[in-house]
Protein backbone atom coordinates (compact mmCIF):
# COMPACT_ATOMS: atom_id res chain seq x y z
CA UNK A 1 0.00 0.00 0.00
CA UNK A 2 1.54 3.45 -1.02
CA UNK A 3 1.12 6.14 1.89
CA UNK A 4 0.81 8.53 -0.80
CA UNK A 5 -2.73 7.65 -1.01
CA UNK A 6 -4.03 6.71 1.91
CA UNK A 7 -6.31 8.72 4.25
CA UNK A 8 -4.11 8.27 7.67
CA UNK A 9 -4.50 11.53 9.45
CA UNK A 10 -1.81 11.65 11.74
CA UNK A 11 -1.26 14.68 14.13
CA UNK A 12 1.90 16.00 16.01
CA UNK A 13 -0.05 17.79 18.77
CA UNK A 14 -1.09 15.89 21.85
CA UNK A 15 -5.04 16.10 22.04
CA UNK A 16 -5.57 18.29 24.52
CA UNK A 17 -8.52 15.95 26.54
CA UNK A 18 -6.58 12.47 26.02
CA UNK A 19 -5.39 11.50 29.20
CA UNK A 20 -3.62 8.38 28.98
CA UNK A 21 -1.00 7.59 26.46
CA UNK A 22 -3.24 4.99 24.39
CA UNK A 23 -5.93 7.18 24.06
CA UNK A 24 -3.42 9.95 22.72
CA UNK A 25 -1.56 7.48 20.61
CA UNK A 26 -4.56 6.34 18.61
CA UNK A 27 -5.97 9.99 17.97
CA UNK A 28 -2.60 11.08 16.69
CA UNK A 29 -1.79 7.77 14.67
CA UNK A 30 -4.89 8.22 13.08
CA UNK A 31 -6.04 5.50 14.45
CA UNK A 32 -9.37 6.39 15.49
CA UNK A 33 -11.92 10.05 15.81
CA UNK A 34 -14.00 11.02 18.16
CA UNK A 35 -17.68 11.33 17.39
CA UNK A 36 -19.21 12.23 20.74
CA UNK A 37 -18.04 11.15 24.32
CA UNK A 38 -17.32 7.45 24.43
CA UNK A 39 -18.15 7.40 20.48
CA UNK A 40 -15.67 7.17 18.35
CA UNK A 41 -15.46 5.87 14.48
CA UNK A 42 -12.04 3.52 13.91
CA UNK A 43 -10.20 4.89 10.30
CA UNK A 44 -8.80 2.87 8.37
CA UNK A 45 -5.11 2.13 9.99
CA UNK A 46 -7.36 1.67 13.33
CA UNK A 47 -9.73 -0.41 11.85
CA UNK A 48 -6.79 -2.62 10.60
CA UNK A 49 -5.60 -3.30 14.19
CA UNK A 50 -8.96 -3.38 15.54
CA UNK A 51 -9.55 -6.48 13.01
CA UNK A 52 -6.44 -7.94 13.77
CA UNK A 53 -7.93 -8.07 17.74
CA UNK A 54 -10.84 -9.71 16.36
CA UNK A 55 -10.09 -12.57 14.50
CA UNK A 56 -7.57 -13.52 17.16
CA UNK A 57 -10.38 -13.93 19.52
CA UNK A 58 -12.57 -15.20 16.79
CA UNK A 59 -9.51 -18.06 15.40
CA UNK A 60 -9.24 -19.10 19.93
CA UNK A 61 -12.91 -19.18 19.76
CA UNK A 62 -13.62 -21.04 16.85
CA UNK A 63 -10.77 -23.47 18.31
CA UNK A 64 -12.27 -23.65 21.47
CA UNK A 65 -15.57 -25.27 19.66
CA UNK A 66 -17.82 -21.95 20.34
CA UNK A 67 -20.03 -21.09 17.46
CA UNK A 68 -19.81 -17.61 16.38
CA UNK A 69 -23.46 -16.12 15.13
CA UNK A 70 -24.86 -12.32 15.50
CA UNK A 71 -27.72 -10.80 17.48
CA UNK A 72 -29.26 -7.67 16.80
CA UNK A 73 -28.02 -4.54 18.70
CA UNK A 74 -31.62 -3.32 18.81
CA UNK A 75 -33.72 -5.15 21.19
CA UNK A 76 -36.86 -5.15 22.66
CA UNK A 77 -37.74 -4.38 26.13
CA UNK A 78 -39.15 -7.59 26.75
CA UNK A 79 -35.97 -9.73 26.23
CA UNK A 80 -34.50 -7.73 29.40
CA UNK A 81 -37.81 -7.48 31.76
CA UNK A 82 -38.31 -11.36 32.83
CA UNK A 83 -34.98 -10.90 33.88
CA UNK A 84 -35.49 -7.90 35.72
CA UNK A 85 -32.83 -6.31 34.23
CA UNK A 86 -34.55 -3.65 32.16
CA UNK A 87 -35.09 -1.69 35.85
CA UNK A 88 -31.86 -2.80 37.39
CA UNK A 89 -29.71 -1.41 34.16
CA UNK A 90 -31.15 1.61 34.92
CA UNK A 91 -29.33 4.91 33.68
CA UNK A 92 -26.50 2.67 32.26
CA UNK A 93 -29.07 1.46 29.61
CA UNK A 94 -30.03 3.46 26.36
CA UNK A 95 -33.46 3.46 25.32
CA UNK A 96 -35.77 4.08 22.55
CA UNK A 97 -39.55 3.96 21.44
CA UNK A 98 -40.67 2.55 17.98
CA UNK A 99 -43.62 4.78 16.27
CA UNK A 100 -46.16 2.43 17.91
CA UNK A 101 -44.79 3.57 21.29
CA UNK A 102 -43.13 0.08 21.78
CA UNK A 103 -39.88 0.12 24.43
CA UNK A 104 -36.68 -1.11 22.87
CA UNK A 105 -33.02 -0.41 24.27
CA UNK A 106 -29.52 -0.68 22.53
CA UNK A 107 -28.09 -4.35 24.01
CA UNK A 108 -25.76 -3.53 26.57
CA UNK A 109 -24.45 -7.14 27.31
CA UNK A 110 -26.71 -9.98 25.73
CA UNK A 111 -27.45 -12.90 28.54
CA UNK A 112 -31.12 -12.46 27.68
CA UNK A 113 -31.12 -13.24 24.05
CA UNK A 114 -28.51 -16.27 24.13
CA UNK A 115 -30.97 -17.64 26.43
CA UNK A 116 -34.09 -17.06 24.81
CA UNK A 117 -32.39 -18.46 21.65
CA UNK A 118 -31.02 -21.71 23.14
CA UNK A 119 -34.63 -22.04 25.25
CA UNK A 120 -36.08 -21.97 21.81
CA UNK A 121 -34.60 -24.77 20.31
CA UNK A 122 -32.55 -26.65 22.65
CA UNK A 123 -34.55 -29.55 24.41
CA UNK A 124 -32.41 -32.57 25.44
CA UNK A 125 -29.27 -33.22 27.33
CA UNK A 126 -27.80 -34.70 23.92
CA UNK A 127 -27.92 -31.73 22.29
CA UNK A 128 -25.28 -30.04 25.52
CA UNK A 129 -23.18 -28.56 25.88
CA UNK A 130 -23.48 -25.57 23.15
CA UNK A 131 -21.09 -22.57 23.48
CA UNK A 132 -22.28 -18.99 21.26
CA UNK A 133 -20.61 -16.54 21.14
CA UNK A 134 -20.83 -13.06 18.64
CA UNK A 135 -18.40 -10.11 18.23
CA UNK A 136 -20.64 -7.09 17.94
CA UNK A 137 -20.96 -3.96 19.30
CA UNK A 138 -22.38 -3.28 23.21
CA UNK A 139 -24.13 -0.08 24.11
CA UNK A 140 -23.95 0.94 27.86
CA UNK A 141 -24.51 4.98 28.53
CA UNK A 142 -21.25 4.77 31.30
CA UNK A 143 -21.32 7.81 33.80
CA UNK A 144 -17.77 8.67 33.19
CA UNK A 145 -16.66 7.41 29.31
CA UNK A 146 -13.13 8.16 29.11
CA UNK A 147 -10.25 7.31 28.10
CA UNK A 148 -11.12 6.84 24.83
CA UNK A 149 -12.23 3.33 24.12
CA UNK A 150 -11.05 1.89 27.01
CA UNK A 151 -14.48 3.24 28.79
CA UNK A 152 -16.73 4.16 25.51
CA UNK A 153 -20.33 3.96 25.54
CA UNK A 154 -20.56 2.27 21.87
CA UNK A 155 -17.79 -0.76 22.04
CA UNK A 156 -17.25 -4.13 20.32
CA UNK A 157 -17.56 -7.20 22.31
CA UNK A 158 -17.00 -10.80 21.93
CA UNK A 159 -19.61 -12.18 24.28
CA UNK A 160 -19.81 -15.76 24.56
CA UNK A 161 -22.19 -17.96 26.50
CA UNK A 162 -21.93 -21.38 27.41
CA UNK A 163 -24.75 -23.96 28.14
CA UNK A 164 -24.57 -27.21 30.00
CA UNK A 165 -26.56 -30.24 31.49
CA UNK A 166 -24.20 -30.30 34.91
CA UNK A 167 -21.57 -28.42 37.05
CA UNK A 168 -19.11 -30.49 35.51
CA UNK A 169 -19.96 -29.52 31.82
CA UNK A 170 -19.93 -25.88 33.36
CA UNK A 171 -16.57 -26.51 34.57
CA UNK A 172 -14.93 -27.97 30.99
CA UNK A 173 -16.91 -25.22 29.15
CA UNK A 174 -15.51 -22.70 31.80
CA UNK A 175 -12.02 -23.93 31.33
CA UNK A 176 -12.14 -23.79 27.63
CA UNK A 177 -12.86 -20.45 27.88
CA UNK A 178 -10.18 -19.96 30.51
CA UNK A 179 -7.86 -21.64 27.53
CA UNK A 180 -9.18 -19.45 24.73
CA UNK A 181 -8.31 -16.12 27.01
CA UNK A 182 -5.15 -16.98 27.80
CA UNK A 183 -4.07 -17.78 24.20
CA UNK A 184 -5.47 -15.01 23.30
CA UNK A 185 -3.93 -12.16 25.31
CA UNK A 186 -0.79 -14.31 25.02
CA UNK A 187 -0.68 -13.74 21.53
CA UNK A 188 -1.80 -9.93 21.76
CA UNK A 189 1.32 -9.52 23.49
CA UNK A 190 0.16 -8.77 27.08
CA UNK A 191 1.30 -8.80 30.36
CA UNK A 192 -1.92 -9.97 32.50
CA UNK A 193 -2.63 -11.75 35.90
CA UNK A 194 -5.89 -13.47 36.43
CA UNK A 195 -8.27 -12.33 38.80
CA UNK A 196 -10.47 -13.56 41.04
CA UNK A 197 -13.57 -11.72 41.26
CA UNK A 198 -16.06 -9.99 43.00
CA UNK A 199 -18.90 -12.04 41.72
CA UNK A 200 -21.54 -10.80 43.86
CA UNK A 201 -23.63 -8.47 42.12
CA UNK A 202 -24.12 -11.49 39.36
CA UNK A 203 -25.12 -13.98 41.67
CA UNK A 204 -22.81 -16.25 39.68
CA UNK A 205 -20.03 -19.04 41.54
CA UNK A 206 -16.98 -18.47 39.89
CA UNK A 207 -15.77 -15.57 38.14
CA UNK A 208 -12.20 -14.67 37.47
CA UNK A 209 -10.85 -10.92 35.46
CA UNK A 210 -7.69 -10.82 32.95
CA UNK A 211 -6.17 -7.88 33.92
CA UNK A 212 -3.45 -5.92 31.77
CA UNK A 213 -1.00 -4.72 34.12
CA UNK A 214 -1.01 -0.98 33.68
CA UNK A 215 -0.52 1.99 35.88
CA UNK A 216 -3.50 3.69 34.19
CA UNK A 217 -5.81 0.46 35.09
CA UNK A 218 -9.18 1.98 37.12
CA UNK A 219 -8.76 -1.51 39.21
CA UNK A 220 -6.55 -2.27 42.18
CA UNK A 221 -4.90 -5.76 42.17
CA UNK A 222 -3.08 -7.39 44.75
CA UNK A 223 -0.98 -10.10 43.68
CA UNK A 224 1.58 -12.28 44.75
CA UNK A 225 4.96 -12.99 43.13
CA UNK A 226 5.79 -16.19 44.35
CA UNK A 227 2.64 -18.05 43.90
CA UNK A 228 -0.51 -17.19 41.33
CA UNK A 229 -2.77 -15.75 44.11
CA UNK A 230 -4.24 -12.76 42.53
CA UNK A 231 -7.20 -10.68 43.67
CA UNK A 232 -8.82 -7.54 43.01
CA UNK A 233 -7.87 -5.36 46.14
CA UNK A 234 -11.24 -5.42 47.48
CA UNK A 235 -11.88 -9.17 48.02
CA UNK A 236 -7.91 -9.84 49.09
CA UNK A 237 -8.38 -11.27 52.46
CA UNK A 238 -6.51 -9.93 55.27
CA UNK A 239 -4.65 -11.80 57.77
CA UNK A 240 -5.08 -11.86 61.43
CA UNK A 241 -2.45 -10.61 63.80
CA UNK A 242 -0.54 -12.96 66.21
CA UNK A 243 -1.24 -12.79 69.96
CA UNK A 244 0.03 -9.85 72.02
CA UNK A 245 1.17 -10.13 75.81
CA UNK A 246 -1.72 -9.12 77.84
CA UNK A 247 0.79 -8.11 80.90
CA UNK A 248 2.50 -5.12 78.96
CA UNK A 249 -1.33 -3.59 78.97
CA UNK A 250 -0.83 -0.18 80.66
CA UNK A 251 -3.68 2.23 82.33
CA UNK A 252 -6.09 4.17 80.01
CA UNK A 253 -5.20 8.01 80.15
CA UNK A 254 -6.99 10.61 78.88
CA UNK A 255 -5.46 12.95 77.35
CA UNK A 256 -6.13 16.72 75.59
CA UNK A 257 -5.83 16.88 72.19
CA UNK A 258 -7.46 19.89 70.43
CA UNK A 259 -6.92 20.84 67.10
CA UNK A 260 -5.72 18.47 64.86
CA UNK A 261 -6.57 18.01 61.89
CA UNK A 262 -4.98 14.33 60.26
CA UNK A 263 -3.96 11.45 62.33
CA UNK A 264 -0.16 12.34 61.60
CA UNK A 265 -0.64 15.36 63.37
CA UNK A 266 -2.46 14.01 66.40
CA UNK A 267 -0.05 10.79 66.87
CA UNK A 268 2.79 13.39 66.47
CA UNK A 269 1.54 15.37 69.24
CA UNK A 270 1.12 12.34 71.45
CA UNK A 271 4.79 11.36 70.37
CA UNK A 272 3.36 7.64 68.89
CA UNK A 273 3.27 6.31 64.77
CA UNK A 274 -0.11 6.28 63.51
CA UNK A 275 0.36 2.64 64.03
CA UNK A 276 -0.47 3.28 67.74
CA UNK A 277 -3.97 4.89 66.48
CA UNK A 278 -7.23 2.59 65.61
CA UNK A 279 -9.52 5.50 64.71
CA UNK A 280 -13.34 4.70 63.88
CA UNK A 281 -15.11 6.00 61.19
CA UNK A 282 -19.52 5.86 61.69
CA UNK A 283 -20.75 4.37 57.87
CA UNK A 284 -24.46 4.90 57.36
CA UNK A 285 -25.41 1.15 55.77
CA UNK A 286 -28.86 0.80 54.95
CA UNK A 287 -29.97 3.47 56.92
CA UNK A 288 -28.33 2.26 60.04
CA UNK A 289 -25.56 3.72 61.51
CA UNK A 290 -22.58 1.28 62.45
CA UNK A 291 -18.97 2.10 63.70
CA UNK A 292 -15.78 0.31 61.65
CA UNK A 293 -12.45 0.66 63.45
CA UNK A 294 -9.11 -0.28 61.30
CA UNK A 295 -5.79 0.78 62.53
CA UNK A 296 -4.97 4.31 61.98
CA UNK A 297 -2.53 3.78 58.55
CA UNK A 298 -5.24 1.63 57.61
CA UNK A 299 -8.45 2.17 54.92
CA UNK A 300 -11.69 0.40 55.46
CA UNK A 301 -12.50 -1.54 52.49
CA UNK A 302 -16.47 -0.36 52.20
CA UNK A 303 -17.06 -3.25 50.13
CA UNK A 304 -15.87 -5.37 52.91
CA UNK A 305 -18.09 -3.79 55.26
CA UNK A 306 -21.29 -3.36 53.16
CA UNK A 307 -21.37 -7.34 52.58
CA UNK A 308 -20.99 -7.88 56.04
CA UNK A 309 -24.64 -6.44 56.21
CA UNK A 310 -25.67 -8.15 52.58
CA UNK A 311 -26.02 -4.30 51.99
CA UNK A 312 -27.02 -2.24 48.88
CA UNK A 313 -26.41 1.18 50.23
CA UNK A 314 -23.51 2.50 52.59
CA UNK A 315 -22.02 5.77 53.00
CA UNK A 316 -20.21 7.70 55.68
CA UNK A 317 -22.46 8.99 58.39
CA UNK A 318 -23.71 12.86 58.44
CA UNK A 319 -21.99 14.79 61.00
CA UNK A 320 -25.54 15.15 63.08
CA UNK A 321 -25.65 11.09 63.32
CA UNK A 322 -22.02 11.33 64.27
CA UNK A 323 -22.61 13.82 67.24
CA UNK A 324 -25.54 11.73 68.46
CA UNK A 325 -23.88 8.84 68.39
CA UNK A 326 -20.67 9.96 70.29
CA UNK A 327 -21.92 12.98 71.71
CA UNK A 328 -18.68 14.54 70.78
CA UNK A 329 -18.00 16.44 68.03
CA UNK A 330 -16.83 14.54 64.30
CA UNK A 331 -13.18 13.38 64.74
CA UNK A 332 -13.38 12.01 68.58
CA UNK A 333 -15.24 9.00 68.06
CA UNK A 334 -14.01 5.85 69.55
CA UNK A 335 -15.47 2.46 70.44
CA UNK A 336 -15.73 2.72 74.48
CA UNK A 337 -19.32 3.72 75.10
CA UNK A 338 -21.04 3.28 71.99
CA UNK A 339 -21.70 -0.17 71.84
CA UNK A 340 -25.17 0.63 73.48
CA UNK A 341 -26.03 2.72 70.70
CA UNK A 342 -24.26 1.03 67.23
CA UNK A 343 -22.73 -2.00 66.69
CA UNK A 344 -18.73 -1.70 66.32
CA UNK A 345 -16.88 -3.59 63.86
CA UNK A 346 -13.52 -3.97 64.09
CA UNK A 347 -10.87 -4.94 62.25
CA UNK A 348 -9.17 -8.26 62.63
CA UNK A 349 -5.90 -6.06 63.28
CA UNK A 350 -6.74 -4.11 66.03
CA UNK A 351 -7.00 -7.66 68.60
CA UNK A 352 -3.31 -7.60 67.84
CA UNK A 353 -2.51 -4.12 68.98
CA UNK A 354 -1.05 -2.74 72.60
CA UNK A 355 -2.08 0.05 74.16
CA UNK A 356 -3.54 2.10 71.17
CA UNK A 357 -4.87 5.93 70.49
CA UNK A 358 -9.07 6.43 70.59
CA UNK A 359 -11.32 8.93 70.31
CA UNK A 360 -12.74 9.52 74.04
CA UNK A 361 -16.30 10.47 72.28
CA UNK A 362 -15.77 14.20 74.02
CA UNK A 363 -15.04 17.00 71.84
CA UNK A 364 -11.23 17.90 72.07
CA UNK A 365 -10.33 14.06 73.77
CA UNK A 366 -8.52 10.88 73.13
CA UNK A 367 -7.61 8.24 75.57
CA UNK A 368 -4.59 6.56 75.42
CA UNK A 369 -3.29 2.90 76.34
CA UNK A 370 -6.45 1.17 75.76
CA UNK A 371 -6.61 -2.30 75.06
CA UNK A 372 -9.21 -4.50 72.55
CA UNK A 373 -10.90 -7.20 75.46
CA UNK A 374 -10.24 -5.36 78.13
CA UNK A 375 -11.55 -1.84 77.35
CA UNK A 376 -14.34 -2.79 74.79
CA UNK A 377 -15.21 -6.02 73.11
CA UNK A 378 -16.46 -4.78 69.72
CA UNK A 379 -19.89 -6.47 68.19
CA UNK A 380 -17.73 -8.51 65.39
CA UNK A 381 -14.11 -8.72 64.85
CA UNK A 382 -13.28 -9.33 61.25
CA UNK A 383 -11.89 -8.76 58.19
CA UNK A 384 -12.66 -5.10 57.03
CA UNK A 385 -9.53 -3.34 55.73
CA UNK A 386 -7.95 -2.71 52.08
CA UNK A 387 -4.96 -5.44 51.79
CA UNK A 388 -1.81 -3.45 51.19
CA UNK A 389 1.83 -3.88 49.88
CA UNK A 390 3.94 -6.57 51.66
CA UNK A 391 0.67 -8.05 53.45
CA UNK A 392 1.13 -11.93 53.70
CA UNK A 393 -0.34 -13.28 50.63
CA UNK A 394 -3.51 -15.79 51.60
CA UNK A 395 -2.22 -18.66 50.05
CA UNK A 396 1.31 -19.08 50.44
CA UNK A 397 2.52 -16.71 53.18
CA UNK A 398 5.19 -14.15 50.27
CA UNK A 399 4.42 -10.56 50.44
CA UNK A 400 1.84 -9.61 48.35
CA UNK A 401 3.00 -6.62 45.61
CA UNK A 402 0.28 -4.56 44.53
CA UNK A 403 -0.37 -2.88 40.73
CA UNK A 404 -3.24 -1.53 39.15
CA UNK A 405 -4.75 -3.19 36.03
CA UNK A 406 -7.22 -2.76 32.93
CA UNK A 407 -9.96 -5.49 32.99
CA UNK A 408 -10.05 -6.86 29.26
CA UNK A 409 -11.92 -9.88 29.90
CA UNK A 410 -13.99 -11.64 31.93
CA UNK A 411 -15.25 -15.51 32.73
CA UNK A 412 -18.32 -15.97 34.80
CA UNK A 413 -19.70 -19.43 36.17
CA UNK A 414 -23.61 -17.72 35.54
CA UNK A 415 -25.05 -21.09 37.28
CA UNK A 416 -29.42 -21.10 36.46
CA UNK A 417 -30.10 -17.38 37.24
CA UNK A 418 -30.77 -16.80 33.58
CA UNK A 419 -31.93 -20.44 32.81
CA UNK A 420 -35.07 -20.12 35.66
CA UNK A 421 -35.74 -16.87 35.24
CA UNK A 422 -36.34 -17.83 31.37
CA UNK A 423 -37.42 -20.75 31.31
CA UNK A 424 -34.40 -22.09 29.51
CA UNK A 425 -35.10 -26.08 30.35
CA UNK A 426 -33.64 -29.44 29.05
CA UNK A 427 -34.64 -33.10 29.99
CA UNK A 428 -32.35 -35.54 31.44
CA UNK A 429 -32.02 -39.27 30.22
CA UNK A 430 -35.02 -39.55 32.45
CA UNK A 431 -36.93 -37.36 30.94
CA UNK A 432 -36.68 -34.84 34.18
CA UNK A 433 -37.10 -30.90 33.39
CA UNK A 434 -33.67 -28.92 34.69
CA UNK A 435 -32.85 -25.46 33.75
CA UNK A 436 -29.40 -25.24 31.91
CA UNK A 437 -26.35 -24.45 33.75
CA UNK A 438 -24.45 -21.43 31.93
CA UNK A 439 -21.60 -19.05 32.24
CA UNK A 440 -21.02 -16.11 30.22
CA UNK A 441 -17.20 -15.13 28.82
CA UNK A 442 -16.47 -11.43 27.22
CA UNK A 443 -13.63 -9.51 25.65
CA UNK A 444 -13.65 -5.94 25.25
CA UNK A 445 -12.14 -5.61 21.82
CA UNK A 446 -11.20 -1.94 21.86
CA UNK A 447 -10.14 -2.08 25.21
CA UNK A 448 -7.96 -5.01 24.37
CA UNK A 449 -6.27 -2.73 21.69
CA UNK A 450 -5.89 0.15 23.83
CA UNK A 451 -4.23 -2.02 26.44
CA UNK A 452 -1.67 -3.55 23.90
CA UNK A 453 -0.62 0.24 23.39
CA UNK A 454 -0.44 0.91 27.04
CA UNK A 455 1.98 -1.94 27.05
CA UNK A 456 3.74 -1.19 24.02
CA UNK A 457 5.01 2.68 23.49
CA UNK A 458 7.96 4.65 23.27
CA UNK A 459 8.43 8.43 23.14
CA UNK A 460 7.84 8.46 19.42
CA UNK A 461 4.48 6.45 19.44
CA UNK A 462 3.05 2.94 18.85
CA UNK A 463 5.18 0.00 19.18
CA UNK A 464 2.90 -2.89 17.84
CA UNK A 465 3.40 -6.69 18.38
CA UNK A 466 3.50 -8.26 14.91
CA UNK A 467 0.32 -9.88 15.52
CA UNK A 468 -1.72 -6.75 15.85
CA UNK A 469 0.24 -4.32 13.63
CA UNK A 470 -1.78 -2.89 11.07
CA UNK A 471 0.34 -3.52 8.89
CA UNK A 472 4.54 -5.81 9.67
CA UNK A 473 6.61 -3.82 7.60
CA UNK A 474 7.06 -0.15 6.15
CA UNK A 475 9.57 0.28 3.28
CA UNK A 476 10.89 4.04 3.15
CA UNK A 477 12.45 5.12 0.55
CA UNK A 478 14.77 8.37 1.65
CA UNK A 479 14.69 10.30 -1.65
CA UNK A 480 11.95 10.47 -3.91
CA UNK A 481 13.89 11.72 -6.65
CA UNK A 482 16.27 9.06 -7.05
CA UNK A 483 15.68 6.66 -9.37
CA UNK A 484 17.39 4.30 -8.30
CA UNK A 485 16.45 4.43 -4.88
CA UNK A 486 12.73 4.83 -6.20
CA UNK A 487 12.93 1.53 -7.95
CA UNK A 488 14.61 -0.53 -5.20
CA UNK A 489 12.03 0.51 -3.05
CA UNK A 490 9.58 0.09 -5.11
CA UNK A 491 10.75 -3.59 -5.96
CA UNK A 492 10.92 -4.25 -2.39
CA UNK A 493 7.24 -3.51 -1.63
CA UNK A 494 6.00 -5.90 -4.31
CA UNK A 495 8.25 -8.80 -3.15
CA UNK A 496 6.73 -8.30 0.28
CA UNK A 497 3.20 -7.80 -0.84
CA UNK A 498 3.99 -11.18 -3.31
CA UNK A 499 4.43 -12.91 -0.15
CA UNK A 500 1.32 -11.64 1.70
CA UNK A 501 2.94 -9.34 3.81
CA UNK A 502 0.73 -6.20 4.51
CA UNK A 503 3.39 -4.08 3.64
CA UNK A 504 3.48 0.10 3.65
CA UNK A 505 5.48 2.19 0.82
CA UNK A 506 5.88 6.10 1.98
CA UNK A 507 6.18 7.02 -1.63
CA UNK A 508 5.85 10.44 -0.22
CA UNK A 509 7.96 13.46 -1.40
CA UNK A 510 8.95 14.05 2.31
CA UNK A 511 12.25 14.33 4.19
CA UNK A 512 13.45 11.12 5.77
CA UNK A 513 12.94 12.68 8.70
CA UNK A 514 9.09 13.04 8.41
CA UNK A 515 8.72 9.42 7.18
CA UNK A 516 10.18 8.02 9.92
CA UNK A 517 8.53 10.00 12.36
CA UNK A 518 5.64 8.80 10.79
CA UNK A 519 6.71 5.44 10.78
CA UNK A 520 7.79 5.32 14.32
CA UNK A 521 3.90 7.25 15.61
CA UNK A 522 2.28 4.08 13.74
CA UNK A 523 4.20 1.78 15.01
CA UNK A 524 5.08 -0.45 12.00
CA UNK A 525 7.43 -3.41 13.79
CA UNK A 526 9.67 -3.45 10.65
CA UNK A 527 11.18 -1.25 8.77
CA UNK A 528 13.77 -1.30 5.65
CA UNK A 529 15.25 1.96 4.07
CA UNK A 530 16.29 2.64 0.95
CA UNK A 531 18.88 5.19 0.85
CA UNK A 532 21.94 6.13 -0.90
CA UNK A 533 23.82 2.77 -0.70
CA UNK A 534 20.42 1.81 -2.97
CA UNK A 535 22.93 1.90 -5.45
CA UNK A 536 25.66 -0.70 -4.03
CA UNK A 537 22.66 -3.46 -3.27
CA UNK A 538 22.20 -2.21 0.63
CA UNK A 539 19.38 -1.10 2.38
CA UNK A 540 18.66 -0.67 5.78
CA UNK A 541 16.77 -3.28 8.27
CA UNK A 542 15.42 -1.66 11.76
CA UNK A 543 12.98 -2.79 14.08
CA UNK A 544 10.52 -0.83 15.97
CA UNK A 545 10.76 -1.71 19.28
CA UNK A 546 14.78 -1.93 19.08
CA UNK A 547 17.91 0.55 18.24
CA UNK A 548 19.79 -1.22 16.17
CA UNK A 549 20.09 -0.46 12.31
CA UNK A 550 21.00 -3.27 10.54
CA UNK A 551 22.73 -3.50 6.87
CA UNK A 552 21.91 -6.25 4.20
CA UNK A 553 21.16 -6.76 0.73
CA UNK A 554 16.96 -6.44 -0.57
CA UNK A 555 17.08 -10.17 -0.43
CA UNK A 556 18.08 -10.31 3.30
CA UNK A 557 15.93 -8.04 4.20
CA UNK A 558 12.94 -10.05 2.84
CA UNK A 559 14.05 -13.09 4.40
CA UNK A 560 14.41 -11.09 7.68
CA UNK A 561 10.81 -9.78 7.54
CA UNK A 562 9.68 -13.32 6.70
CA UNK A 563 11.82 -14.61 9.76
CA UNK A 564 10.37 -11.77 12.31
CA UNK A 565 7.01 -12.81 10.92
CA UNK A 566 7.41 -16.94 11.42
CA UNK A 567 9.03 -16.13 15.28
CA UNK A 568 5.68 -13.41 15.95
P1 LIG B 1 -16.00 -2.55 33.87
O1 LIG B 1 -15.89 -3.02 35.29
O2 LIG B 1 -14.69 -2.11 33.30
O3 LIG B 1 -17.11 -1.60 33.64
P2 LIG B 1 -17.70 -4.70 33.25
O4 LIG B 1 -17.55 -5.57 34.43
O5 LIG B 1 -18.85 -3.81 33.14
O6 LIG B 1 -16.35 -3.85 33.04
P3 LIG B 1 -18.35 -6.85 31.49
O7 LIG B 1 -19.79 -6.56 31.52
O8 LIG B 1 -17.84 -8.06 32.17
O9 LIG B 1 -17.53 -5.58 31.94
O10 LIG B 1 -17.88 -6.82 29.96
C1 LIG B 1 -16.91 -7.69 29.41
C2 LIG B 1 -15.77 -6.90 28.80
O11 LIG B 1 -16.23 -5.84 27.99
C3 LIG B 1 -14.87 -6.23 29.82
O12 LIG B 1 -13.92 -7.12 30.33
C4 LIG B 1 -14.23 -5.13 28.99
O13 LIG B 1 -13.13 -5.63 28.26
C5 LIG B 1 -15.33 -4.75 28.02
N1 LIG B 1 -16.03 -3.52 28.42
C6 LIG B 1 -16.95 -3.37 29.39
N2 LIG B 1 -17.38 -2.11 29.46
C7 LIG B 1 -16.70 -1.42 28.50
C8 LIG B 1 -16.71 -0.06 28.05
N3 LIG B 1 -17.50 0.84 28.61
N4 LIG B 1 -15.89 0.28 27.04
C9 LIG B 1 -15.08 -0.63 26.46
N5 LIG B 1 -15.03 -1.92 26.83
C10 LIG B 1 -15.83 -2.32 27.83
MG1 LIG C 1 -19.12 -1.82 33.59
Amino acid sequence: MRISGMFMPTQREVPADAEIVSHQLMLRAGLMRKVASGIYSFLPMGHRAFRKVENIVREEMDRAGAQELIMPAVLPAEVYMASGRWEKFGPDMFRLTDRGGRDFCLGPTHEEPFTETVRDYVRSYRQLPITLYQIQHKYRDEQRPRFGVMRAREFVMKDAYSFDADEQGLDRSYQAMYQAYCRIFDRCGLDYILVHADSGAMGGSGSQEFMVKSDVGEDAIAYCTACSFAANREKAPCPAPGPIEKESMKDVEKVHTPNFKTIEELMDFLGLPPTEFAKTLLYNIDGKIVAAMVRGDREVNEIKLKNLFDATELAMAGPADVERVTGAAVGFAGPIGIQESVPVIADLEIEGMLNFVVGANETDFHLKNVNFGRDFTPTRTTDIRNAVEGDPCPDCGAPLSMCRGIEVGHIFKLGTKYSEALGCNFLDSNGTEHPMIMGCYGIGIGRTLAAVIEQHYDKDGIIWPIAVAPYTAIVVPTNSTDETINALALDIHEKLQAKGIEVLLDDRDERPGVKFKDADLIGIPIRITVGRKAAEGKVEFKLRGGEEVLEMTPEDAITETMKRIDNA
